[in-house]
């Protein structure tokens, strides 16, 4: 089981601290960025649960990000909770127009704000309708049913031919581990084919063409050179 990954961006170190403090000790994954650059940085390859947003940010603010988040087909369902403050009347409004789920204005208790990151799972999970407990070794972002030949990224449906799938499916099934073309071509071609790496290769640079067309600042696929493919299991944004 996962925990729930909580995005905050907060450029207040003591603020920071106290929510971080909170939410880790409700039993939630705090990922903490100071500046909107290190957010989208974030969110072009981690699915965060909610998004913690203040809006006064030394290289930007926190509405903008609101208003990419929404427009962006990756995280339009994101839950966003902004941390308005006290008196910004205007900014609560903004943000609730921009599409944020719901705000605290500062200063605010640290139980609150948990209380209402709570609140935005739950409905968040109630929305999703419980993905299957099978689909707990796969890597963050992805969901593979293989029967239904059906395979999202970042809650996106993929249109993937029977190769791609395969390919996909063979990754997925082992996460961060590099798979040589060879291993790959009898796990998808088959023996018998006379199929060669160059058909490996074409396959994954089709494949990683759709995964890039959902998420254009983040491939999950490596290639590592001379040796194959692997795909990652923690976004490469992070660390
Ligand atoms: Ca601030």
């Amino acid at each position: 089981m996962q925990l729930p990954h909580i995005l905050l961006l907060e450029d207040d170190p003591a603020i920071a601290r106290t929510v971080v403090y909170a939410l880790e000790r409700a039993g939630l994954r705090v990922t903490h960025c100071l500046l909107v650059a290190d957010a989208l940085r974030q969110l072009a390859c981690a699915s965060p649960d909610v998004l913690v947003l203040d809006i006064g940010l030394p290289d930007g603010s926190g509405l903008d990000v609101c208003r990419q988040v929404r427009a962006s087909a990756q995280h339009a369902h994101l839950p966003v909770l902004m941390l308005s403050a006290h008196g910004e009347e205007v900014d609560r409004v903004v943000g609730l127009e921009l599409g944020a789920d719901d705000y605290v204005t500062k200063p605010f208790s640290p139980r609150e704000l948990v209380a209402r990151v709570r609140g935005l799972l739950r409905r968040a999970s109630t929305m999703a309708a419980a993905p299957a407990a099978h689909q707990a070794a796969i890597p963050a972002g992805f969901t593979l049913d293989v029967e239904g030949q059906r395979a999202t990224w970042q809650g996106q449906t993929l249109a993937l031919t029977r190769r791609e799938l395969g390919l996909l499916a063979e990754l997925l099934r082992h996460p961060g581990r590099i798979r040589s073309r060879e291993a790959l071509l009898n796990a998808v071609w088959g023996n018998a084919s006379e199929s060669t790496d160059r058909t490996v290769d074409t396959h994954i640079k089709t494949l990683r063409a759709k995964l890039l067309q959902i998420t254009p600042a983040c491939d999950p696929i490596t290639t590592h050179r001379g040796l194959g493919y692997a795909i990652s299991t923690e976004s490469p944004a992070q660390g």
